[in-house]
Formats: structure tokens, C-alpha cells, sequence
């Protein structure tokens, strides 16, 4: 049987980090999760509590960047100056039975956060296919999981505080102008020490996975995500067909987990198959492939594991645009015989208004593709990067693009306050590298 979790292989393992002591002078490299991106911080800090990273501000000058988990594509967090490691601040600060919401610390790990706050009755309403990240990190990005009506994490924040680069801490609250920026903010306004989340009470979902003709899919597309609460598929390159993957509520209590047969042979098969005869191949096959079902709690069961590591595009179109970008996209693959064997994902997300979220101004379908990583994605992501832009497509922040400030602009309609008030919180321009400076910054300047 072909799982999910095979078939988008990864690892539990994120990137070599530092020992936990305060500082630590240079003398190694920092690594993303995929290896791709490298760099030669000159000192790394791990604050253990706000007050000490305010301390440490004041004290020093030069560039500074955040890192969470470091499992973003994009170099949004590479520096020659210091990375600051929130590993230590980590935990749930406080939570409210009431309103169900929780204020959580910005370094801890999504899936650290889901055990505890089960226990305070409260679960995320959504969360992206991994638990790994940071719940700053993850924030910065506007990172996501799928469900027609559900946000991005960053549509459910309700506060936030943050320290800016001269030391200044800022409450944002609910109603706080800066919030709706800060919440998206590619770690550019300064350092999130903790986040207050809007949970839902706890639930267990059902789990179905089963195989099925794309276009099948995408006729049913409105129906299925009426049923299912979280929604996504993953067409496999060259066929006809797609993984789906569904969640829906579930009133049983969770089930144990068998052991998965890993699809291990089937992608075996198709990677020894050549390109040209990959099509016909898992058209033959995937009728024989058995649906899953698994009851488990809603953090467990919106994550997976990763066993092998790869880098990933990822853009998200208009809803309406999303068959015809992806029909477009899966046929410029089969044209040009590009021999990759992970699928691509196509997830759906509700909009909120955060400025720079993705999804600001309408729900959105992502469409994601992904290339081992070892292998050169380069010639894959440029093949497919002009068909997004076509529709209006918006780039994962946190995922490999080619965008700067000019074409960001016509596609977010507050850009330009963002960069106003990245000003105003980092007159120095303390938290820019040369990636932010190309997203937020005209070329001459
Ligand atoms: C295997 C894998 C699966 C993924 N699945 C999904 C998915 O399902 N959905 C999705 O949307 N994305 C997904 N992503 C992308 C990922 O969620 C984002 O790139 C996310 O931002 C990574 O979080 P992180 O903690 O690793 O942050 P990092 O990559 O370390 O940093 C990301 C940004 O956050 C900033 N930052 C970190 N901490 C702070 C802080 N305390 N204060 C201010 N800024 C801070 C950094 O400076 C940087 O700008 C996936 C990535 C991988 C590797």
C-alpha cells in the first residue's frame, strides 16, 4: 500500500543546532532542513527568557536573524551575523478555559505543543503536514495546513508580544494596529517571544486515504470538501491519478496505529521505470491500491513523519484558478519528461487578513512540488514557476521562489505599509539579509 507517508518522505531530525548554552561564539555552519541553504554566522545566542535577549540587543550591534526550526527553503534566516536560537523559550505561557485560547512560547515545536495543550482541553483548529516548526517560524511564514473555511496558522493569532531590534518590547494585542502585520511578519519586525492562539475544543478525526483519476477529483473538488473538514490531494507525476488524503470529525475514540506497509516497492517500481513508461505504469497499478482509515487525536493526526529530506515550490492561486494551473503544471512535467518521482500537493485555505498571509483577500488552493534533496531542483522549479504567475499565483515565504519587491507589490496590496513599519521597528535595518532586502527593498536601494 502507498502511504503519505512515504510518498512525501522526510525526517523527524531538523537542523544541526547549537548546545543550548546562552552564546556561542562562530566556527561552524548553520544548515536549513534540506541542506541546501549554508551560512557562517559570526555568533549564535539562545536566549532564556525575554529579558536576557532584550540585555543581549542592547548590548550588541550588526545584523541579527531568528531561526526556528530552520525547515524553511527560502533564505529568509541565513546571516554573517548573529542567529538568534529560540529553543529555550519553549512551553505554554498561559491558557483561558473560557475562550479557549492559549499564549505559547515562540520556540516551541508545533508538536510539543499538541500533547499539553490536549490536556488543557484545547487543540489548534488546523495545522501544516509537519509538527516540527517553531510556532514563531512557522507564523513568519504564514505555514498551513488545508480545510475549505480553515486559516493559516496566522489566521488564528490573538496576540503576540515581540522585541524589536533596539530592545523595545511590544504588546500587540487583539486590537493592536501592528498585529495583523506582526503576525506574518518573515521575522523582519524583530523577535516573537510568545503568541496567543484562538484553539477550539479538542477532536478526534477519522483519517481516509485513497487513490483516485485527478479529474475525478477536481469534478467532485466542492462536494469532498463539504465532507471531508481537511482536504488534500497529491497527483502522481505522469498519470492520471492522485493520492487523497481526507480528515473528517470523528465521535469513535482514536484506534491504534497498525504498521504501515510503507509503499516502499511500488515507489521502487516507479523510480526504476523510465520516464516515458511511469504513466502507464501507475495508471495499472493504482487501482489495486487500498484505502486507509485510521481515529486519532487531530495533532497527530494532521502530521506526518519525514524520512527523506527535499526541497519545494510552493505558490498559492485563487481557488478558482486551481484546476487549470495544475492541469497546466502536470502536463508541462509529462512534456518535458522531467523524471521526479514526488508527487505534487494541492491543498485549500481560508483567507484571513493578515497583511502579507498568502491568503490575505480570498481562500486560496497551494499547489506544492517538491525535488529530492539531492537532486538539482533548479531546472524543475523554473520549468513550473512562470505557470503560477500566470494565475496570480503568491509564493510560499517560506519555499523556494525567484520574487522581489516589484512583483510582490502587485500582488500584496499592503506591502508597502508593511515596509513603512519594518522601518519605523528596524531603523537600522539590523534584521535585514540580502533575501529580506530583496522582498522588501527596490532594487536600487
Ligand atoms: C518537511 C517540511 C514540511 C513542511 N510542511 C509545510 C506545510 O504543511 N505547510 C506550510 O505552510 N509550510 C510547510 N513547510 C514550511 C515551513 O512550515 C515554514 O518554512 C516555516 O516557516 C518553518 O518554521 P521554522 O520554525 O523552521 O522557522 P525557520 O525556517 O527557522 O524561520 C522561518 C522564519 O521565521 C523567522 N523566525 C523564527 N523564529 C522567530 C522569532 N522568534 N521571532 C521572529 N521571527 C522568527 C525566521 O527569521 C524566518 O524569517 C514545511 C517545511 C518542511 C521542511
Amino acid at each position: 500500500m502507498i502511504t503519505r507517508r512515504r510518498l512525501l518522505a522526510s525526517s523527524l531530525l531538523t537542523i544541526p543546532g547549537m548546545a543550548l548554552s546562552s552564546e556561542a561564539a562562530s566556527g561552524f555552519p548553520w544548515r536549513n532542513w534540506s541542506g541546501h541553504l549554508v551560512a557562517n554566522p559570526a555568533g549564535r545566542f539562545a536566549p532564556g527568557s525575554e529579558d536576557e535577549l532584550v540585555n543581549w540587543l542592547c548590548k550588541t550591534s550588526g545584523q541579527v536573524r531568528p531561526v526556528g526550526a530552520g525547515h524553511s527553503f527560502s533564505p529568509l534566516v541565513p546571516t554573517n551575523g548573529h542567529l538568534v536560537i529560540t529553543d529555550r523559550l519553549s512551553g505554554i505561557v498561559s491558557h483561558d478555559p473560557d475562550t479557549l485560547q492559549a499564549e505559547i512560547y515562540a520556540g516551541t515545536r508545533l508538536g510539543n505543543a499538541g500533547a499539553p495543550l490536549w490536556q488543557l482541553g484545547q487543540a489548534m483548529p488546523n495545522l501544516p503536514d509537519i509538527d516540527r516548526q517553531t510556532i514563531a517560524g512557522a507564523l513568519a511564514t504564514s505555514t498551513h495546513g488545508t480545510g475549505r473555511g480553515l486559516k493559516s496558522l496566522s489566521g488564528y493569532v490573538t496576540g503576540m508580544r515581540l522585541v524589536t531590534p533596539g530592545g523595545d518590547v511590544l504588546d500587540l494585542d487583539k486590537n493592536h494596529e501592528y498585529l495583523p502585520a506582526a503576525a506574518v511578519s518573515l521575522g523582519a519586525f524583530g523577535f516573537v517571544t510568545r503568541a496567543r492562539f484562538q484553539n477550539r475544543e479538542i477532536f478526534n478525526l477519522r483519517t481516509r486515504t485513497w487513490t483516485e483519476k485527478t479529474a475525478s477529483i477536481l469534478d467532485r473538488f466542492d462536494d469532498l470538501c463539504d465532507d471531508w473538514q481537511h482536504f488534500e490531494m497529491m497527483p502522481l507525476l505522469h498519470s492520471d491519478y492522485s493520492l487523497v488524503i481526507a480528515h473528517q470529525e470523528a465521535d469513535e475514540d482514536p484506534m491504534p496505529v497498525e504498521e504501515e506497509d510503507d509503499g516502499g516497492e511500488f515507489l521502487q517500481l516507479i523510480e526504476s521505470t523510465p520516464v516515458l513508461l511511469r504513466g502507464a505504469l501507475i495508471n495499472s497499478l493504482a487501482g489495486d491500491i487500498e484505502p486507509t482509515e485510521t481515529i486519532q487525536p487531530s495533532w497527530q493526526a494532521l502530521t506526518n513523519l519525514r524520512f527523506d529530506r527535499f526541497n519545494e515550490m510552493e505558490y498559492s492561486v485563487p481557488v478558482e484558478s486551481g484546476p487549470e494551473c495544475l492541469a497546466e503544471i502536470l502536463q508541462l512535467i509529462k512534456d518535458n519528461n522531467v523524471d521526479v518521482v514526488m508527487p505534487l500537493e494541492y491543498r485549500i485555505i481560508d483567507a484571513d487578513d493578515t497583511w502579507l498571509s498568502m491568503f490575505s483577500g480570498g481562500p486560496r488552493v497551494s499547489i506544492s512540488v517538491h525535488r529530492l534533496a539531492h537532486e538539482n531542483f533548479e531546472s524543475l522549479f523554473n520549468l513550473v514557476e512562470p505557470v503560477f504567475w500566470k494565475y496570480e499565483g503568491r509564493p510560499h515565504w517560506g519555499k523556494v521562489h525567484s520574487l522581489g519587491y516589484s512583483e510582490l507589490r502587485q500582488l500584496y496590496p499592503r506591502l508597502d505599509d508593511f515596509v513603512e513599519l519594518q522601518r519605523e521597528l528596524d531603523p537600522q535595518g539590523r534584521m535585514l539579509n540580502s533575501h529580506l532586502r530583496k522582498l522588501l527593498r527596490p532594487m536600487s536601494s
